[in-house]
């Protein structure tokens, strides 16, 4: 069983991140505070680290700082709060390999743990098929009803978010997040435009907009439940 370790102070959130990975087939080790983290860390081979960054004793981003000063590749998911982007970037400059954003989605939160641990033991990310959609995030090779489809690399990005979240509305600033993760400037209709393109492309009924909400991509795009 992959053994994970869970760093969160929040009594409640830490609760329910470690009864959520477990469900998921995770051995999950749960500690409250940066110090009791490095211990853990020294004492223990974790496959990866659920780390908060507000932390009592030693905050996240310095736990990190310091297991990336000694060498450690481990690969470590950050959780931060909706508004603090900041801190996004100050953690994938210290060095961490992806973010869930609070209130966090159990099942986004395993499906993103699973990736960078896959990534860190060298395996290829799987292929994403869904609704006459073929992604090979390795290859970077996308094809629609066999037919091989050109896309730009943030249209690339764009449309593999919403494989990965098919069924699931993404708004706007979730889209937006994912695709400048790493603090680049965001033009203001940027997201609209990469969809617009990702349509003519593909196909117009793909991506759905839901009004006032987001943007889906229906597992069953002919459901005509529209
Ligand atoms: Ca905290």
């Amino acid at each position: 069983m992959t053994r994970v370790l869970v760093v969160e102070d929040d009594p409640l959130l830490g609760d329910a991140v470690q009864a959520g990975l477990r469900q998921r087939g995770y051995d999950a080790d749960w500690v409250k505070d940066g110090v009791a983290a490095e211990a853990a860390l020294r004492t223990t081979d974790f496959a990866a680290v659920v780390l908060d960054l507000g932390l009592p004793r030693l905050d996240g981003l310095e736990l990190l700082r310091r297991e990336r000063a000694k060498g450690s590749p481990i690969p470590v998911l950050v959780l931060t709060a909706r508004d603090a982007i900041e801190d996004r970037i100050k953690g994938f400059d210290t060095g961490a390999d992806d973010y869930v954003i609070k209130p966090v989605d159990l099942d986004e939160l395993a499906a993103r743990l699973r990736a960078i641990v896959r990534r860190s033991r060298g395996e290829p990310a799987p292929v994403l098929e869904v609704a006459g959609l073929r992604l090979d995030p390795a290859a970077r090779t996308v094809a629609y009803r066999g037919q091989p489809v050109e896309l730009k690399a943030k249209e690339f990005n764009l449309l593999q978010e919403f494989m990965l979240n098919v069924d699931r509305v993404l708004s706007r600033t979730q889209i937006e997040e994912r695709l400048y993760a790493w603090g680049s400037e965001v033009e203001s209709n940027a997201v609209e435009v990469h969809i617009h393109h990702l349509r003519r492309k593909l196909a117009p009924e793909l991506i759905r907009t839901v009004r006032g909400v987001g943007y889906v991509l229906p597992r069953n795009p002919a459901g005509g439940d529209d």
